[in-house]
């Protein structure tokens, strides 16, 4: 694949980051050169594209079925009043074009799933969880782990975030389903059903886009094989190490090729 270089306008549109030694010229171009995968275009993948695409990440594929509500403009901060019953990709592209024209969206309006979402894994540099279900989060998860990509993840609900950094290109490092085991008795509790404070899916967005920008960039140290658990009534954050689970289904020895 050819890298580009980065154009004036370019150069002058993150000339905020340039100034920053931990990015300069050459962290702006591997921006810039990057595919995202950001999985969701609600409460927390709004806020996640939105630092994505204003940072400069070259290509950014976003996948949802829904469409926009009333009841979801009280955190979906891509979306308006003027596009309720639009697909959710489709007013998150217009809005993320007129932000920055540099940056390619791809508005995928369909739940990823089987091959489909395999290729596009396999495609990207690095893929951002932002959707509200665990069925996905595995799926998403096994296409990670297989292709070896840097996966963040995210979740809200209520007042409570959490924020993960799956390492997936490291053999030894634990993957989503470590930390979770699917098939586990965890009940599914959804924003639709049980209520969220708004700026908290702010919160834990703005925090993946700023991992996904350090690992993309190659700087600072991601927040790998750590749990960040948030919360929003003490403004607290609580760091638990992940341990792999040497018999995890997904990435324990056995369990490839898929
Ligand atoms: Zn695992």
């Amino acid at each position: 694949m050819n890298k580009r270089d980065l154009t004036d306008e370019e150069l002058l549109r993150y000339s905020r980051h340039i100034l920053l030694d931990e990015i300069g010229i050459e962290g702006q171009a591997r921006i810039a050169n990057a595919k995202v995968l950001v999985v969701g275009a609600g409460g927390l993948g709004c806020p996640a594209a939105l630092y994505m695409a204003s940072a400069g990440v070259g290509t950014l594929y976003i996948a949802d079925d829904d469409t926009v509500d009333l009841t979801n403009l009280q955190r979906q901060v891509l979306h308006t009043t003027a596009r309720v019953g639009l697909p959710k990709v489709e007013s998150a592209q217009t809005h993320l074009n007129e932000l920055n024209p540099c940056c390619q969206v791809i508005p995928l309006a369909k739940r990823l799933e089987g091959d489909e979402l395999d290729a596009l894994v396999g495609a990207v540099d690095l893929v951002m969880d932002c959707c509200d279900n665990f069925g996905t989060r595995h799926a998403v998860n096994r296409a990670c782990v297989k292709h070896g990509k840097p996966l963040v993840s995210g979740a809200a609900i209520r007042l409570d975030g959490q924020l993960a950094v799956f390492e997936l290109n490291n053999p030894d490092a634990p993957c989503y389903h470590c930390l979770f085991p699917e098939g586990d008795d965890v009940s599914e509790v959804r924003c639709a059903t049980m209520g969220v404070f708004a700026p908290l899916t702010g919160v834990i967005g703005s925090l993946q886009a700023h991992e996904a920008l350090k690992i993309l960039a190659g700087f600072g140290k991601p927040m790998y094989s750590t749990l960040q658990i948030y919360d929003g009534r003490g403004c607290e954050f609580t760091k638990m190490k992940i341990r792999k689970d040497p018999a995890c289904a997904v990435c324990g020895p056995g369990s490839k090729p898929t």
